[in-house]
């Protein structure tokens, strides 16, 4: 089990992360930060540093976006998560973030894993989306093996002949995990299919196989997203979403972790 705050990730109480995909401006972020306090969501998620497939799509405010992360954290005393893409960041971001973000493409980068080693900050590691279960599990171990054992795996989807969803989202990574390593194993259906119609009922299905937790991308305004809008739950979808979660956790002996 994983304490992060007042929160524990891998026990009968299930976190969910939330968040736009981007922080885009203060008013955006502070408007669905607003709407996910209302929905007691004990972690708020928004990207800073986006490591796009495209050099001219939108990038993050990278150091620009720090101040808002912060105030908008601080106004809704929700703890704020973002990816770490470079150790150099790793210092600054410290003050704003509760927990390190590594992202898909990073998984293998050991030289950011071995650094974030040495923090007294939780990193949550995505899967590669070309990892084998063993490369994932090694690359916790460069996290793991210099100290830090705060780490959440988490479950973002995987690349396959599908064309139809940006990734396959791999159920059978969860209980495998379960069965293999005492890391809690998070969710994220949002990567993992791509479509906004499809991220609830992966999201159930992954709560319903013994995830660890959640990250749901949400966005109030998805057709203005800079970043992922075709995968954002609205805040309406979202809350629905908690719903049924809740109702299928109390099934197998769990609840949703609420903040307090
Ligand atoms: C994200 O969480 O916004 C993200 C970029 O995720 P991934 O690294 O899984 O693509
Ligand atoms: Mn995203």
């Amino acid at each position: 089990m994983v304490e992060i705050l007042e929160a524990l990730f891998g026990g009968d109480q299930v976190p969910v992360i939330a968040g736009p995909c981007s922080i885009e401006s203060e008013e955006q972020f502070s408007r669905i930060a607003s709407q996910l306090h209302e929905l007691k969501v004990p972690f708020l998620r928004g990207g800073l540093y986006k490591l796009r497939s495209q050099k001219d799509s939108f990038q993050g405010l990278g150091e620009e976006g720090y101040s808002i992360a912060k105030r908008v954290s601080e106004k809704f005393k929700t703890p704020f998560v973002t990816e770490v893409t470079d150790p150099r960041q790793i210092e600054a971001l410290s003050e704003i973030t509760s927990i390190y973000q590594v992202g898909t493409r990073n998984m293998y980068n050991y030289d950011l894993l071995k650094e974030l080693g040495q923090q007294d900050k939780p990193v949550l590691l995505k899967r590669a989306f070309s990892a084998t279960y063993s490369e994932f599990l090694n690359a916790a171990e460069y996290i793991t093996g210099v100290g830090n054992s705060r780490v959440l795996l988490c479950e973002r989807g995987i690349r396959t002949f599908v064309k139809e969803t940006r990734n396959t989202f791999d159920i059978n990574i969860i209980p495998y995990l379960k069965q293999r390593s005492h890391l809690p194993i998070l969710a994220d259906p949002s990567h993992g299919t791509g479509v906004s119609s499809l991220v609830a009922p992966i999201a159930l299905a992954a709560l319903a196989a013994g995830a660890d937790g959640l990250l749901i991308e949400v966005h109030d305004e998805p057709q203005n997203a800079l970043s992922d809008g075709q995968q954002a739950l609205t805040p309406e979808e979202f809350k629905k979403l908690m719903k049924t979660g809740g109702e299928i956790l109390n099934a197998i002996g769990r609840s949703l972790y609420e903040r307090s």
